[in-house]
């Protein structure tokens, strides 16, 4: 049996410092021939890719033809690469340390994706940021469903994998959307206040554990570990 991470990207892994912003605007101008700005239009920490194209309609007082909405979220994913060397994004702090960690020694805890991010948006990040040899399976935004749907798939992912201790699932993420997609699973989320929200507020979303940032790679595992049953000491058994 295997304990389960399900790891959010923005905030959470890492910060594209508003990187992804520059390529929406550019594919909403290009797709609707309107200016937009994503950064005073809309709070989008939390929300899928797909509901953020959905809303951006919505602010624009226009009504997507059919396709449109799946044609502007290609056009961001086909720009986001160049888009992410213009600002100084970074990855967030312990987070390759942790993966790199549980790679290497902790085939029983296993680490996906769970994000609001395309599957195109997501490798463009985690590729950039040369995270995604640690971590690139997982679900992802792929339809205007919430994010519970994600969860959903997520786990179901999960399972088709390999047993999974279904007590020992947690969510990782800096949003309360990310702890309400974990309820949603019957996972514990374990919130970082490295995004869009403070620890007051991610506080009274009650998440399993809260940290400002994460922890170092053995305060995070022997965290997760505390999950698990405690192992038979040496010697005894069978
Ligand atoms: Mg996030």
């Amino acid at each position: 049996m295997a304990s389960v991470l399900f790891w959010d990207i923005d905030g959470t892994l890492l910060t594209t410092e508003r990187a992804g912003m520059l390529a929406w605007n550019d594919a909403v101008r290009e797709v609707t021939g309107r200016e937009f700005d994503l950064r005073t239009g809309i709070r989008t920490s939390g929300f899928t890719d797909y509901q953020i194209a959905v809303r951006t309609f919505e602010v624009l007082g226009l009504q997507p033809a059919t396709g449109e909405i799946d044609r502007l979220v290609r056009r961001y994913e086909e720009r986001l690469p160049a888009s992410l060397p213009l600002r100084n994004g970074r990855v967030l702090d312990n987070v390759r340390e942790i993966l790199e960690a549980l790679a290497g020694e902790r085939p029983d805890v296993r680490s996906y994706l769970l994000t609001g991010n395309t599957p195109g948006g997501a490798r463009a990040k985690l590729t950039h940021f040369g995270l995604v040899d640690l971590l690139s399976e997982g679900a992802f935004s792929v339809d205007t469903r919430p994010r519970a749907d994600i969860a959903r798939r997520a786990l179901d992912l999960a399972r088709r994998a390999g047993p999974v201790a279904e007590d020992q699932v947690v969510v990782i993420g800096d949003t309360p959307h990310d702890i309400e997609c974990a309820a949603a699973i019957g996972a514990r989320t374990l919130a970082v206040a490295t995004g869009g929200y403070s620890l007051d507020e991610l506080q009274r979303h009650r998440p399993w554990r809260l940290f400002a940032s994460l922890p170092s790679p053995d305060e995070f595992i022997a965290l997760i570990d505390t999950l698990a049953p405690a192992a038979a000491p040496a010697g005894q058994g069978a």
